[in-house]
């Protein structure tokens, strides 16, 4: 059987079992219950496993991210698929999992629809807004027909990685609700949110434009970026707002980086087999499955898989 027959013959199966699955349901069930469901951005075999532990043990929904750069490191989208099928199916996963293009570029969404991904982001940001639209539309038809769901952002979400710092950028309310009508799953649009670490003089999130969002694109799941550091209170009153699924990624980065260097600094890698990569980067691991059930709690996404 040619593989990526192999790879689509399992994602039907695993489809069948309810356990690989689009964004979609998940999204609209966290809408009409007002909690969110988070993304968990993964990068190796170690964070999909911990993010999957986290997920079953609070039987919570998750969406894994995977974004141009993990999926390259990781030597391609079909490994990324292929390794997070097997793994639910060895592990015996019952919540529902999708897998999530970050960021996607117009071919990397194509690569990611050929790798049997349950979903998709295409930020069609760079584009002029006809040329976003044209080829949204185009990716919506695809995932319509494969049963996949689709992200799309609206304005440009600053941070780090684009080294712009600050106060992130506030989307058009009316540019929102022009590409949520061209039947996208899910929004991402910026309300002040930036990626990687928040300055200290940021301004925080602006619940107006959110507002003014939401009561323009109605039961429409909109996305939160740039999880990471935002106060607690302002992730709630998001939720109640209409935000139906929140990124996280750096702050996983973060607890596994800490968890990774207080063990070298203790010495322990260098007591008896510590060196062995199994031990050196468990402490990383669950740190990792620490602070996605402590997301999970926040998010109000526990025990509702
Ligand atoms: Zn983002």
């Amino acid at each position: 059987m040619p593989k990526d027959v192999r790879s689509s013959k399992r994602r039907d199966e695993l489809e069948e079992l309810n356990m690989l699955v689009s964004a979609k349901e998940m999204l609209e069930k966290a809408v009409a219950g007002h909690y969110a469901v988070g993304q968990f951005n993964i990068n190796n075999l170690e964070w999909t496993k911990a993010i999957l532990t986290a997920a079953e043990e609070t039987k919570s929904p998750v969406i894994l991210g995977v974004s141009e750069g993990a999926g390259k490191y990781m030597t391609g989208f079909k490994t990324v698929q292929d390794m997070v099928a097997a793994m639910v199916e060895e592990m015996g996963i019952t919540v529902p999992v999708a897998t999530h293009l970050d960021h996607g570029s117009y071919d990397g969404c194509k690569k990611c629809i050929e790798a049997g991904f349950t979903s998709i982001m295409f930020d069609g940001s760079k584009y002029p807004i006809e040329e976003n639209v044209a080829k949204t539309k185009e990716l919506i038809e695809i995932c319509k027909e494969k049963g996949m769901s689709l992200e799309a952002e609206v304005g440009a979400i600053g941070g780090e990685e684009d080294g712009v710092v600050g106060q992130g950028e506030c989307a058009d309310p009316n540019e929102c609700k022009m590409i949520a009508d061209l039947g996208v799953d899910m929004l991402a649009a910026g309300i002040g949110n930036i990626h990687g670490k928040y300055p200290e003089n940021w301004a925080g999130l602006s619940f107006e434009t959110l507002d003014a969002i939401q009561k323009l694109t109605g039961d429409m799941p909109l996305v939160l970026h740039g999880g990471t550091g935002i106060p607690d209170d302002m992730i709630k009153k998001a939720i109640d707002l209409g935000v139906a699924k929140i990124n996280v990624n750096t702050e996983c980065q973060l607890v596994f980086a800490d968890a990774t260097r207080e063990y070298i600094e203790a010495g322990k890698d260098r007591e008896g087999k510590g060196y062995d990569p199994r031990k050196l980067l468990k402490p990383g691991y669950e740190a990792i499955i620490a602070k996605v059930k402590e997301k999970m709690e926040l998010f109000g996404s526990v025990g509702k898989a």
